[in-house]
């Protein structure tokens, strides 16, 4: 069976005593469990003309919520043991064992973008889980469906626990070498909604739980805020969101994240790119107004670029919003 070298069966231990030995890197300064947020994008430069723009306009959109919120960053371009969407797994493995101080470890994709940038993450509500990823219940543990949680963005805390279950996971993608193919058409059959093309890491997770349901009692299926939000029922209406939010409605959603998408390659998109790269600038620019407030400054419109300012009052400190 297929497993991430070195071997380690000990890692709580050893993450304890590391703890021990250097106990003020428990915490963040604001007193937070330590968290690495990881995204990534290929090794080479982008085919499609606007897509190394796009990476780096997620990039930016990232360091600017990990910088207003402590948390660390790391950004992968390289392939580990793994390629393709499997990625994911071998890096946020190894930044485990070579960052004792992170509790959680936070996987994004390059293709999603935070749209809220005063939101954070509440913490405390996942004591006595070790995965956090969006989805719900219904959807992934009865209907079976391939779309009932989203594997594009998800923490995991760093212990012994996630080294297996990553293990684990990362064996139904690699167990069968160049049967990958073979593998989706099996999940094509389990799940509900899924194409027979080669194993995925999202497919391989849904049936992970599915088939060791011991497993589920440490994950948390995130619903109650926007983890992962469909882009195309967000980013049309940013405008309507922030103007019913204004008007004591709800807050828009946390992370807007652009699946179907292919803005490096511009292969295999679910809808034409014109239409991910307009609703991507709107996202980003949506996000970029709520960090150029405290400058002073606003887009001209969403699907702009262009700045402008927003007054010329003098600036309190004391009123600032991020
Ligand atoms: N990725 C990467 N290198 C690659 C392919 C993918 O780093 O060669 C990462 C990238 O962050 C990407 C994620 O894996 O966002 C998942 O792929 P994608 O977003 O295309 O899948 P989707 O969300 O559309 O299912
Ligand atoms: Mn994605």
């Amino acid at each position: 069976k297929f497993h991430f070298s070195p071997q380690i069966a000990n890692w709580d231990l050893q993450r304890e005593k590391w703890l021990q030995k250097y106990p003020h890197k428990r915490l963040t300064p604001q007193g937070r469990p330590q968290t690495i947020l990881v995204t990534s994008s290929p090794s080479g430069p982008c085919e499609y003309p606007t897509g190394d723009y796009f990476l780096l306009k997620s990039i930016k959109n990232k360091i600017d919520y990990c910088r207003l919120h402590t948390v660390e960053i790391y950004y992968n371009m390289a392939v580990m043991e793994m390629g393709g969407f499997w990625v994911k797994l071998p890096i946020v493995r190894r930044l485990m064992l070579q960052h004792p101080e992170a509790e959680w470890i936070w996987w994004m994709d390059s293709d999603a973008v935070f749209t809220d940038m005063d939101f954070e993450i509440p913490l405390d509500r996942y004591d006595g889980f070790n995965m956090v990823i969006p989805g719900w219940d219904d959807a992934v543990y009865k209907r079976r469906e391939w779309t009932g949680l989203n594997a594009g963005i998800f923490l995991m805390r760093n212990c012994q626990w996630s080294l297996d279950f990553l293990d684990m996971w990362a064996a139904l993608g690699e167990d069968y070498g160049d049967n990958k193919r073979e593998m989706g058409e099996f999940v094509a059959k389990q799940l509900t909604g899924r194409g027979d093309f080669e194993i995925d890491d999202q497919a391989g997770l849904i049936w992970l739980l599915i088939s060791r349901p011991e497993l589920r009692s440490q994950v948390f299926l995130e619903t109650s805020y926007c983890l992962h939000s469909y882009w195309v029922m967000v980013a049309p209406r940013f405008e309507e969101m922030l103007a019913n939010f204004e008007t004591g409605g709800e807050r828009w959603p946390f992370i807007t994240h652009f699946v179907g998408c292919k803005f490096c390659s511009g292969k295999y998109n679910s809808t034409p790119m014109e239409t991910c790269d307009h609703e991507a600038k709107r996202a980003f620019n949506f996000a970029d107004d709520q960090v150029l407030q405290p400058y002073g400054y606003k887009h001209a419109s969403l699907s702009k670029h262009q700045v402008l300012p927003i007054s010329h009052e003098s600036i309190d400190p004391d009123e600032m919003v991020l």
